[in-house]
């Protein structure tokens, strides 16, 4: 177990997946499904109410009863058995929902922390938490989360919009601009602190439930900017948000002042954020460097736009079209919709090495295809292969064609080290980032993982 003293996870102590609760799930189901258990009674019934004699009056006729009887009893309970799982190979997950956390004499345990150490010079069992042979499709932590909270937890399509009086507020100037929403430097007599309003645009309303009830679910969790009041614009009445007004300098202007420190104490907060969210059933979906706020003042560290974050559930298929390109994970760009939280970590992995090799982007692709030979030409083509056939997923004739096209082998990390940014990219924080930027989003590292990296030792206790 990790060292982390950050104690959020629910130490995955769930002994049996629980694939059964979400309403819109487009897993396979378990094939000992209703109808099965309808049949079985039925055929239980029917041999008991079967009288051997009944078949022939002979010695012969009643001995063949009897033998068919039995045979049909033997074959029934085989059945029976099987699909329940107690007869072994009929039920493939048996090895991962039978064990509380990860069994770590397993071959698929040591296989897979072998995938993930393979480049590591740090110790290995340092810091692995997750669940270590999930099924294909399911994520390493957190993944019943939303399946144990009430529907109202997580069911944000059926919340209703209560909105606060707005006369309190006095609205300033603009601070900030997004796709879906204007910012708003604001004061209320309330609070002895500025604030600011998200103004949505028009039309948004759908989307706003969503934010509104991750943002309550997150609300005081470390970093995660509070929401404050839910209120309607004075002008034109359209939905608002309001939250603690951030003094914070751009990212462009700040982050290459950054020493190694700096970057440190960043990426271990956004952590913090990461592994709260994803500890409450929520991925972020967004993150990159518009989407943090650093307090000028007091340099604290906020997860702001909660706007595409989702809840995750098992099976359930996301939306693809979610984050930033540059920061848009494999999974995304080869269209594979049943990701998880470890989308958040592949976005966290570009931020990093974007700071620790000084490039303002680190994968820039002119589109999405684009983003994902960028990616390719870093990471290799024969991983992302391996990881398309390890996960079955179907290709678009125009993603099929790019990876039979390109040829790129892995890059090692230390060509991207210059006189520049040397005394960034250490040892350990390049070998964090290669833990972060892996094609298989199971072996990349969760965030409790991350924030237990020796990366963050000068920083963790701080
Ligand atoms: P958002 O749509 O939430 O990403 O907000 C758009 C922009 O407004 C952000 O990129 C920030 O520049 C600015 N902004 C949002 N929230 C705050 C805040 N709490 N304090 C200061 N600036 C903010």
């Amino acid at each position: 177990m990790s060292s982390s003293p950050y104690n959020y996870s629910e130490k995955y102590s769930l002994p049996e997946y629980n694939y059964k609760s979400h309403p819109k799930a487009s897993y396979e189901k378990n094939s000992f499904s209703i109808a099965s258990l309808h049949f079985c009674k039925k055929a239980i019934i029917w041999i008991f109410s079967l009288k051997p004699r009944s078949l022939s009056r002979s010695t012969f006729g009643v001995a063949f009863g009897y033998f068919f009887y039995i045979f049909k009893f033997i074959c029934l309970m085989y059945f029976i058995f099987s699909k329940l799982g107690f007869l072994g190979s009929s039920n493939k997950n048996k090895a991962a929902t039978s064990n509380i956390g990860p069994n770590r004499e397993s071959p698929e345990y040591k296989n897979i922390v072998q995938k993930i150490f393979t480049t590591s010079a740090i110790p290995q069992d340092s810091y692995l938490t997750g669940e270590i042979n999930p099924p294909r499709n399911m994520s390493r932590v957190f993944a019943h989360v939303n399946e144990k909270m009430p529907r109202e937890y997580w069911d944000w399509e059926n919340t209703t919009l209560q909105f606060s009086d707005n006369s309190k507020y006095i609205v300033d100037e603009e601070v900030g601009r997004g796709k879906f929403s204007n910012v708003y430097k604001c004061k209320s007599p309330e609070y002895d602190f500025p604030l600011v309003m998200k103004v949505f645009k028009p039309e948004r309303t759908k989307r706003i439930r969503r934010e509104i009830l991750i943002l309550k679910n997150l609300k005081g969790g470390p970093n995660i900017i509070p929401l404050i009041d839910v209120i309607k614009d004075q002008e034109e009445g359209n939905p608002t948000l309001v939250f603690p007004y951030i003094d914070n300098n751009h990212w462009k202007k700040e982050y290459p002042t950054f020493d190694i420190h700096q970057i440190k104490k960043l990426i271990f907060e956004l952590l913090k954020a990461l592994q709260y969210c994803h500890s409450k059933g929520i991925m972020h979906r967004d993150v990159k460097p518009h989407n943090v706020c650093i307090d000028k003042n007091t340099r604290e560290v906020w997860l702001i736009d909660w706007g595409l974050a989702d809840f995750y559930h098992v099976g359930v298929k996301n939306n693809v079209r979610v984050a930033s390109r540059y920061y848009k994970a494999p999974e995304q760009l080869v269209n594979y919709q049943l990701y998880d939280y470890s989308l958040d970590m592949w976005s966290l992995g570009v931020v990093l090495a974007g700071l620790i090799f000084r490039k303002e982007f680190f994968f820039k692709g002119d589109s999405d295809e684009d983003q994902l030979v960028k990616i390719m030409s870093v990471l290799g083509t024969d991983d992302l292969r391996d990881y398309i056939k390890d996960y079955e997923i179907n290709l678009s004739l125009d993603i099929k064609k790019i990876i039979e096209d390109y040829e790129f082998e892995k890059l090692d990390w230390s060509i991207f080290i210059n006189e520049e940014n040397k005394r960034l990219a250490t040892k350990e924080a390049v070998d964090l980032v290669d833990h972060l930027l892996r094609y298989d989003h199971q072996t990349r590292l969760t965030a409790e993982e991350a924030m237990a990296h020796p990366f963050f030792d000068e920083v963790r206790n701080l």
